[in-house]
């Protein structure tokens, strides 16, 4: 057994996401992402059924892995009751653990989201907030938010908002305690450990490519891993 395919099977997400895949082709007739991009589940079940460590690896440091939505209506229509969304979890933290996930553009774009989304979590409580997000790097929605910051106090208690506030409420302050449970449970279940690896392989990445990976939203080989998207490579056409 070779040494990706061994570490992908101790995963409980992959033991428990196949078993005896036909390729019948039901997922991808299902997949929504299937419909978006030149992307099969049913080939991603067979590749990891064969074992083969090289076309795993290319699996690993590819874009494919990173088109599923995580819907799992994919889980609900398998004969075998296979689950290839769950292989995808598994194989998604094999690419981060091993540093492949650099090698793709999909891949790449893990550092945005461990900054955007991972961080805003641990900061704010809330997976997006208008007070962490760097406005000016949404084209469309930065300028709607700009606004409703500009105009918080009047607007925001019209829609029944608490922002900043004690007690229930959309945007409400979360409090510190909750905050440090939040890292905590980043800590425990190996989250902390996850965005090391994302910032360590990316940090890498960015010097084999001639950039600076910095630790916020303004370097060069974030704004390049955010903006950048080849829609010709990956939408069907
Ligand atoms: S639906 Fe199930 S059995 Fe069919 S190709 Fe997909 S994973 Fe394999
Ligand atoms: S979980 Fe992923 S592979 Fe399964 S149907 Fe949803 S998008 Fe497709």
């Amino acid at each position: 057994m070779g040494l990706l395919f061994e570490k992908l099977n101790q995963d409980i997400r992959f033991i428990e996401g196949i078993s005896a895949c036909i390729n019948c082709g039901t997922c991808t007739a299902i997949c929504p992402a299937a419909e978006v991009y030149d992307y099969q589940p049913r080939a991603i079940a067979e590749i990891v059924q064969s074992r083969d460590e090289d076309a795993l690896r290319e699996l690993l440091a590819g874009d494919t892995i990173w088109y599923c939505g995580e819907c799992m209506s994919c889980k609900t229509r398998c004969p075998r009751q296979n689950a290839p969304g769950m292989i995808i979890q598994a194989l998604r933290s094999l690419s981060i653990e091993t540093g492949l996930f650099v090698e793709s553009e999909k891949g790449r774009q893990q550092l945005a989201l461990k900054r955007m989304v991972g961080e805003s979590i641990l900061e704010t409580g809330y997976c997006v907030h208008f007070d962490h997000i760097d406005t000016g790097l949404f084209p469309e929605q930065g300028p709607v938010w700009d606004w409703e910051k500009a105009n918080a106090a009047k607007i925001l208690p019209k829609v029944g908002a608490n922002y900043q506030g004690e007690g229930p409420g959309a945007l409400r302050k979360v409090s510190q305690d909750d905050l440090d449970e939040l890292k905590r449970i980043f800590e425990v279940t190996g989250g902390m450990e996850w965005f090391s690896k994302i910032e360590e392989h990316s940090a890498r990445k960015a010097g084999e490519m001639g950039m600076e990976s910095g630790t916020g939203k303004d370097s060069e080989y974030f704004k390049s891993v955010f903006t950048k998207n080849d829609n010709t490579r990956h939408s069907k056409k």
